[in-house]
């Protein structure tokens, strides 16, 4: 297979809510849940697997997994030759036949809302659970998070490796798709709960503007994607 180039995916994702990526560490009874910050400036991000991961969760709910680790039934396609496999890369090495299409990047916040979280403090969003006898909010089980406050923004990354028979459009509607998708359900965690409501903008392919009805365009195109849209020519 000859890699005949990179198309790129550039944009903005902002917060329209409070965004909590996780680290997983346990902060200690009543401390905040800590989320991702990077070791050299202190500063949030966005790890691009967490994107990667969450954009292949919803394109494969929504277009199928055909083939999946009968050991672990919550895993990624195994397949290898779905379209969701070809841009994300088979979930397992032993059907792994070509490279991953999508790379995907940390997403690093843009220069305004490094200056403003220089100002201001991370959220500390308080969490409670709810005593189904009393209605009140039960002794000891407080559970705060650290968030980035809403209306702070990420840039956005994607880089396409296109091999001999790629289309480069075909592999734009199936990101515009993911992007879509992601809109519509959360990002991070407490995503059932409000955190991680997120919107992309501003968003370029090769450095064209995608239109401004693309969330139309792609709520038309949904039910069609998979059947009409593939990123690789026949060979
Ligand atoms: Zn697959």
């Amino acid at each position: 297979m000859i890699l005949r180039g990179y198309s790129n995916l550039t944009g903005v994702l902002g917060l329209k809510s409070g965004l909590h990526i996780g680290t997983g560490a346990d902060p200690g009874k009543g401390q905040p849940l800590p989320i991702m910050v990077s070791p050299r400036s202190g500063q949030p991000y966005v790890p691009g697997s967490s994107l990667k991961g969450k954009m292949r969760c919803l394109l494969e709910l929504t277009y199928d997994r055909p083939r999946t680790d009968p050991r672990d039934p919550g895993s990624p396609c195994q397949c290898g030759v779905c379209q969701i496999c070809l841009l994300f890369g088979s979930g397992s090495a032993a059907t792994t036949r070509e490279p991953t299409r999508l790379i995907f990047r940390d997403c690093f916040l843009t220069t305004p809302s490094t200056e403003l979280l220089e100002k201001i403090q991370l959220e500390e969003k308080p969490g409670v659970r709810i005593d189904r006898v009393t209605g009140k909010a039960a002794k000891g089980a407080l559970f705060p998070m650290e968030r980035v406050p809403e209306g702070c923004e990420f840039k956005l990354e994607i880089s396409v490796r296109l091999f001999e028979n790629d289309e480069a459009d075909a592999v734009r509607k199936w990101l515009a798709m993911g992007l879509f998708l992601m809109e519509k359900d959360a990002l991070g965690g407490g995503g059932t709960r409000g955190s991680g409501y997120i919107e992309f903008n501003k968003i370029q392919f090769d450095e064209k503007a995608f239109v401004d009805k693309w969330r139309d365009e792609c709520e038309k195109t949904k039910d069609s994607l998979k059947k009409e849209v593939q990123i690789k020519k026949k060979s």
